[in-house]
Order: structure tokens, then C-alpha cells, then sequence
């Protein structure tokens, strides 16, 4: 069991002045792994008086020092591993494969890039008449949902500590241990006390609490777009500054000469790979009229290659929701798309067979789905594939362009001008040309309604920084 029930604050773990606890749920068993104190407003004001009287010794430290102080944190988060692993394996129910290779590594390379970027960072510059310097923004406070725990934090904290800012990070309530191990690292890595305060609790109490908070000069939150839009009106209060990493409805535009086979295993990948709960998820094919037939039917022969199932077998591919609620979210969407024009290829409401017990659901793939339909504009955050038919490729782009999101965008095919003309056309913070490959050191982040700011990289360290324009200086 893992039993949190204090908060960090100052560098020590701290009682929490309120008596509620949160019990934490591996969604493969349906089991309670832990629990976690629900903080209070008081616990919340402590961590940020700590991260304010830490900022001014914090923000004065050279780039190199934070430089080597995120080089320690890397060291230190590959020293625990296995931990976190098996952490994010129970508390988020992602695959074994999937966790080592992508939830651990994510977090890891967010750390190691920004201790490189950070180097060659340049806090200061002159223009004609002027000097200006970028110094630390002051306490961030750090709001993370549940789907990657290690990434979303970390992308957050690299980019602060990098910058020279103090935080108050509040992860998800549904994976907060991740958070726990962070903390170790930090300890471990000499992370200066009060730097880094880690309050868990309630969006309502402590998520609230953050984005009002008088004593709060930023807020970076990934998370739903209705959250999204509180944090803003809270913040529009005191005119604090908010980043804002939202959700998506990602389209895979797949061009008339791809290759079928490898256009549906792209599509498969992207609602099956951390069970389709992926803010960059490709979750509308869009796929030529004259393809269809094929796509479909190269949708059914791959399907089986990416088995659902427990979380601790290697072969597994596809894990469980990662709570009850977000199983019956994705449940309705399914019978929304069961009750529209669409035609249900393959899965459908229920559990896959086998699997009872765990909040899973089916890889389910709709075709003949209208652009406007439910399903093809609104976020399901599930295994639900959208396949829509276009005939010429400004259709598709119009089709692709036509959500409320901006998130990501992915081309498959292979004539270099249509590829081009299609990645150039899309509205999104991500455009992928067949391969996946991610690169740390690029920005990250969404147009229209997927967010507001980037991270990752030297643009995710922008963000916690103030350019200063001193003119006239002796
Ligand atoms: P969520 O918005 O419900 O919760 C995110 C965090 O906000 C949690 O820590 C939650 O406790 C907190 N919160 C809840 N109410 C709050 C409030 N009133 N004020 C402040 N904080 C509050 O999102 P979720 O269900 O945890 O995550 C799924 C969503 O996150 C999806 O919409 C997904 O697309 C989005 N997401 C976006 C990105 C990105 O980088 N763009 C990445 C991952 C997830």
C-alpha cells in the first residue's frame, strides 16, 4: 500500500491541517493501492509561503548551477526506475511496454534536455538601445492530470527549476504516487527545500486554491478544457498567467498512394496506445473514398495485434481506463456512436471477453462517421476510432481543420508535395509525417481550443520566465 497522507512542504513532509483522505484505485484490479490526504486551503497557503521565501535565493543561482541540478535530477530519476514503473503501472493500469518505454522514458528526457538547453540558454541580450533579461516568473503552481504522471509533471518542473522558479505542484488524484517519487529524486538531487512542494488534494479545494492564489505568479495546468476555463477565470482575477495544455480530436489525414496496411496500423496505434487516453491522439482517419474498402478491411486484420489485457504482461498492448468514471465516459460515447448513422467495424460497448474484472474497454472503430457527428468533434479519451471518407485533399484538410482542437495532426502516404502541402494546411502545435519521433527540444502545445503556451524544450522554459527591457542602462 502506499500511504500518503502528509503534504511536502519546505523540504519535509507535513500534516495535513484537514482529516480527509482520497484512496487511490489500480483500475486492473478495481483494488485500493493507497490513499492520499485531501489538503486543505491551509496546506496550500504553507507550500506556497515556502515556495516564495525559497524563490529569492532560487532565481539568483547560475544557469550553470541549475544546469548541473537538473543533470543530478536525471541521474537520480534513472537510478529509480523500476519504481516508477511499477508505480505507474498500478496506479494508471499502462502496460508494462508502454510504461518502460515511453511514461518513465518521457519524464527522464524532459529533465536531460532542459539541462542541456539550459546551458546555452540566453537569459539576457541586446537589442539596439536596449538590454534585456529574462528572469525567473516567481511561484508556479503546477496542475497535472493522470495520463502520463511522470511526463506532465516533469515537463512542468524541468522547465521551472531551468528557469529558476519555485513551484506548488498539485498532481491528479487518481496518480499521485508518481508525484511521491519525484519528490525522492528532487531530495536525492539536492533540490534546494522549498523549491519544490507538492500539495495533494481536490481540483475543487487545492486546484482552485492555486489558480486564485494571491501569492501565485503562474499557472501551468494540463487537463481538461473545461478545467481549463476555470483556472482562466480564476486567474483573470489577479491577471495571473496561465499556460494551458488541453485536450484534442486529433485527424490522421491518410493520402490516396499510402500504404493501406501501415495507414491502419498508425490508426490502430494511436486509440489503442495508453488506451486512447492521449491528448495527441490521432482519433479521425481521414481515408480516400476509393480506400476505404481496404482500410477497413486492413483495419480488421491488424485489430488482434493489439491485445487488451493486464498490465504486468509484456505482451499486452492496451490497458484498462483508468477509473469507473472514465470507463462509463467512454461506454456512452460508444453507444452514441452505436445510435448515429455510423457503422461499428469492430468493438462496442462492454468489457472485452475475459476481462471482467478492470475498467476495460473494447478497440472500437466506427466508419461512415460524418464530420460533424459526436464521435468525430468531441474528445472521447478512449480506444474510439473515427473513420471518415474524403475525395480531394482540400476536403480532407477541411475535414482535418474542422474541430474545436488543435492539438496534433498526422499525415500517412508517401508523394512528398501532398505530404507537404497537407502538414503545412493543418491548424495544430504537432504535425507527424508517417513516422512517429519526438523531439524534447521542440515546443509542445495546442491552437484554438487544445491550450494556450508551449512546453518542452527552451519554449516550456519561456514560459516561466518575464523578459525585462532595461533602456538607457550606464
Ligand atoms: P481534468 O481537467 O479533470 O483534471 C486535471 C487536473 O486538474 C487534476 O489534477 C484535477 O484534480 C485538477 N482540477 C480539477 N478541477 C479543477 C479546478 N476547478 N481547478 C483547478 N484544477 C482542477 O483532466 P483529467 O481528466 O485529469 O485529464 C484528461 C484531460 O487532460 C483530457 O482532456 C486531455 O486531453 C487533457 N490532457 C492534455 C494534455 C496536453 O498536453 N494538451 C496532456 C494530457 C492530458
Amino acid at each position: 500500500m502506499y500511504n500518503y497522507i502528509q503534504h511536502y512542504i519546505n523540504g519535509q513532509w507535513v500534516d495535513s491541517t484537514g482529516n480527509e483522505t482520497i484512496d487511490v484505485i489500480n483500475p486492473a484490479t478495481e483494488e485500493k493501492i493507497g490513499e492520499i490526504s485531501s489538503g486543505t486551503k491551509e496546506d496550500l497557503d504553507k507550500a506556497v509561503q515556502a515556495a516564495r521565501d525559497a524563490f529569492p535565493a532560487f532565481s539568483q543561482t547560475t544557469k550553470e548551477e541549475r544546469a548541473d541540478l537538473l543533470d543530478r535530477i536525471a541521474d537520480e530519476y534513472e537510478k529509480r526506475k523500476d519504481q516508477f514503473i511499477e508505480v505507474i503501472m498500478a496506479e494508471l493500469g499502462s502496460p508494462v511496454t508502454f510504461t518502460t518505454n515511453v511514461q518513465y522514458q518521457m519524464g527522464l528526457n524532459h529533465f536531460r534536455t532542459a539541462a542541456k538547453l539550459v546551458r546555452d540558454f540566453d537569459f539576457t541580450e541586446n537589442r539596439e538601445n536596449s538590454f534585456i533579461q529574462k528572469d525567473a516568473i516567481g511561484v508556479a503552481g503546477l496542475i497535472t492530470p493522470w495520463n502520463f504522471p511522470t511526463n506532465q509533471a516533469s515537463t512542468k518542473l524541468a522547465s521551472a527549476f531551468a528557469a529558476g522558479s519555485t513551484v506548488v505542484l498539485k498532481p491528479s488524484t487518481e496518480t499521485p504516487f508518481a508525484a511521491v517519487l519525484l519528490k525522492e529524486v528532487f531530495e536525492a538531487a539536492g533540490v534546494p527545500k522549498g523549491v519544490f512542494n507538492l500539495v495533494n488534494g481536490t481540483g475543487s479545494t487545492i486546484g482552485n486554491g492555486i489558480s486564485s492564489h494571491p501569492d501565485i505568479d503562474f499557472v501551468s495546468f494540463t487537463g481538461s478544457g473545461g478545467v481549463g476555463t476555470k483556472i482562466m477565470e480564476n486567474a483573470a482575477q489577479d491577471i495571473k498567467k496561465v499556460s494551458l495544455e488541453l485536450g484534442g480530436k486529433s485527424p490522421i489525414v491518410v493520402l490516396d498512394d499510402a500504404d493501406v496496411d501501415y495507414a491502419a496500423k498508425t490508426a490502430i496505434s494511436h486509440i489503442a496506445g495508453n488506451t486512447g487516453q492521449v491528448c495527441t491522439a490521432g482519433t479521425r482517419a481521414l481515408v480516400p473514398e476509393s480506400m476505404h474498402d481496404d482500410f477497413i478491411q486492413a483495419i480488421k486484420n491488424h485489430i488482434s495485434e493489439y491485445p487488451v489485457g493486464d498490465p504486468k504482461d509484456e505482451s499486452t498492448f492496451t490497458g484498462p481506463q483508468v477509473s469507473e468514471d472514465q470507463w462509463k465516459t467512454v461506454q456512452d460515447y460508444i453507444q452514441k456512436g452505436i445510435d448515429s448513422n455510423a457503422t461499428l467495424v469492430t468493438g462496442g460497448t462492454g468489457k472485452p471477453e475475459g476481462l471482467e474484472t478492470g475498467y476495460y474497454s473494447k478497440l472500437t472503430v466506427f466508419t461512415n462517421v460524418k464530420p460533424e457527428d459526436t464521435i468525430a468533434q468531441e474528445e472521447i479519451f478512449g480506444p474510439v476510432l473515427s473513420v471518415i471518407t474524403y475525395n480531394d485533399l482540400d476536403e480532407a484538410i477541411e475535414i482535418a481543420n474542422g474541430t474545436i482542437y488543435g492539438l496534433a495532426g498526422y499525415v500517412v502516404g508517401n508523394d512528398p508535395e501532398a505530404l507537404t502541402k497537407t502538414a503545412k494546411s493543418l491548424r495544430s502545435g504537432r504535425i507527424v509525417v508517417n513516422n512517429e519521433q519526438a523531439d524534447f527540444t521542440a515546443p509542445f502545445g495546442g491552437f484554438d481550443q487544445s491550450g494556450i503556451g508551449r512546453e518542452w524544450g527552451d519554449y516550456g522554459i519561456e514560459e516561466f520566465l518575464e523578459p525585462k527591457t532595461i533602456v538607457g542602462l550606464p
